[in-house]
């Protein structure tokens, strides 16, 4: 096993201390190792997130009624993200995950995710509704992106009443997103998709998805949280489900589903946390707590974020 910390050797294995031990990571294989038997000291402990979400735009061209993401057109800019992402890279952070709005209507995404790819060791992902896969993006993409999250909260009607697209002009997409990387489905979960997620496993499986992320709905702009009553369907799902898709859920909400975390030590901020589109760090993508970023670095900005959540909690 060759073990680098090399940003030009993109394709060995990265290595990053914490309280759980030394973890290794393969951005191609994406295979983690966890040798908890070393003890790493304190002062060698990684001090960036081990995962970074960077939203780089709030536009996009949908208008579902759960998003929350602020409806304003602000933008990153690229030098920005490159710096803070070298910074983080260079801490130890493992992967990034490009968001929005819809990260494929920012103007320079296809560089962004070849820059990164090249220039780091970073593992390259992204979250979006899959309208704008063709196969030229998908061919400008392939070699970059690690992972892509395709949003599909439901099927057939269920589907077009959220997101108002024909369900089949999505299905029409995940050829070309099946080219790009594997890929994994994102499904918003409430009492209209709950009903439907039987459908979605099986679609998702159809075409070629590996993995099902389930996001139990987050109180937004006048929609009401995921009811106690739906949450509890969801457990009994997850429970019964004997499918071959991977379950993911998303930390807020892992309370009462059967998880496992090898990195439970390495929490908080240490295994967390999320960019915004106006260059404000936060905790969580939802979270109302937030420290600009401006001209500063990210982890300098960290140890504000953190002095400020500790601040909150007394
Ligand atoms: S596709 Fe995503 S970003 Fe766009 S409106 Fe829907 S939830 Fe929001």
């Amino acid at each position: 096993m060759k073990v680098s910390t090399n940003n030009h050797q993109a394709d060995h294995w990265k290595m990053r201390g914490g309280p759980a031990g030394l973890h290794l990571f393969n951005r191609t294989t994406g295979l983690n190792v966890l040798l908890d038997e070393v003890a790493v000291p304190l002062s060698l402990h990684a001090r960036a997130p081990r995962q970074v979400s960077i939203a780089l735009t709030n536009r996009c061209d949908l208008a579902c009624a759960h998003c929350y993401a602020p409806k304003s057109r602000a933008e990153l800019r690229f030098d920005d993200i490159t710096r803070w992402l070298a910074e983080l890279d260079s801490n130890g952070t493992f992967g990034v995950g490009f968001g929005g709005g819809e990260p494929t209507l920012y103007p320079e995404f296809v560089k962004l995710c070849q820059d990164i790819a090249h220039e780091t060791q970073l593992s390259v992902s992204f979250t979006t509704h899959g309208h704008h896969i063709d196969d030229v993006l998908a061919d400008s993409l392939h070699g970059s992106v690690n992972f892509v999250r395709v949003s599909m909260d439901g099927v057939g009607a269920t589907y077009e009443s959220i997101r108002h697209r024909p369900f089949y002009e999505l299905l029409a997409r995940f050829q070309h997103v099946r080219s790009i990387s594997s890929f994994g489905i994102n499904v918003v979960i409430n009492e209209l998709t709950l009903p439907n997620l039987d459908d979605v496993a099986i679609v998702a499986s159809d075409v070629g998805a590996c993995e099902l992320l389930l996001l139990p709905q987050v109180p937004i702009r006048g929609v009401p949280a995921i009811s106690q009553d739906t949450l509890q369907g969801l457990r009994r799902w997850v429970d019964s489900y004997r499918g071959s898709l991977k379950l993911c859920i998303n930390e807020m909400s892992a309370e009462g589903f059967p998880t496992c975390d090898p990195l439970g030590q390495e929490c908080g901020l240490l295994a967390y946390a999320h960019i915004d589109a106006m260059g404000i760090l936060k905790p969580t993508s939802y979270s109302d707590t937030g420290v600009e970023l401006g001209d500063r670095g990210v982890l300098q900005t960290l140890e504000q974020l953190t002095h400020d959540l500790t601040e909150n909690d007394t």
